[in-house]
């Protein structure tokens, strides 16, 4: 998905990342921690937006790709750094790809996972027959201060399964069976899920492209 934008139209020349430092943008420490481990080997020094002070943008887009566009070149612009942002969810096809970019909000105020899960298998129930079809998507966007992005758009596909099975994860993981596979990402040892999982998807294709 990486070689288009949004409009279809082709990828300009790629923009480098050169080594120095970069915000995260998202005040998620674990998230933070995370892509630090990544793009430590490349040189990369992350900064979070946390310690700069960065506020959080509204999640206005109407994709995942247009979120972290906006998270990251609002980081960017005020940082006068590279900034880095991303945007994920589960999108059943079924349910016209739902919860989709909602993916926290069917968890309400109270980010309960347990009840969004079950949003969906009621839903899914209410479309007696339909196909349990289902993926990940995590889009990435590098954003410049003078307004340059990347994006780059990972997946992995699977089918939901219910009751949801496995202590491991967070969100959805619980629900969610991996193409060809036999646990659910919350079945999974974490180092199983980070090979296949669409966030991996994603790095793979940023550090192919950018470092
Ligand atoms: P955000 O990208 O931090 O806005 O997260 C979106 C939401 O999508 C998360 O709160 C999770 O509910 C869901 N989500 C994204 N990636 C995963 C995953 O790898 N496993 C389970 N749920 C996920």
């Amino acid at each position: 998905m990486s070689g288009q934008d949004e409009r279809g139209e082709g990828r300009q020349a790629i923009r480098k990342l050169a080594p120095g430092r970069i915000v995260i943008a998202s005040h998620n420490a674990g998230k933070v921690r995370e892509i630090a481990e990544l793009l430590g080997p490349y040189g990369i020094e992350p900064v979070s937006a946390g310690e700069l002070d960065l506020p959080e943008p509204e999640e206005t887009g109407t994709t995942f790709v247009a979120n972290a566009e906006l998270k990251a070149l609002q980081a960017a612009d005020l940082s006068g750094l590279p900034a880095l942002a991303d945007d994920s969810g589960l999108c059943v096809d079924a349910l016209g790809g739902d919860p989709g970019i909602f993916s926290a909000r069917w968890a309400g105020e109270a980010k309960d996972f347990d009840l969004a899960m079950r949003l969906v298998e009621d839903r899914l129930g209410e479309e007696p027959g339909s196909p349990r079809d289902a993926h990940f998507v995590c889009a990435l966007a590098l954003a410049w201060p003078d307004g340059h992005v990347e994006w780059f758009e990972g997946r992995v596909d699977g089918t939901l399964v219910w009751p949801p099975r496995g202590a491991n994860g967070f969100g959805y993981d619980a629900m969610f069976l991996p193409i060809d596979g036999t646990e659910t990402f919350g079945e999974m040892e974490p180092a199983a899920k980070h090979a296949v999982s669409h966030r991996a998807d994603a790095f793979r294709q940023l550090v192919d492209a950018v470092l």
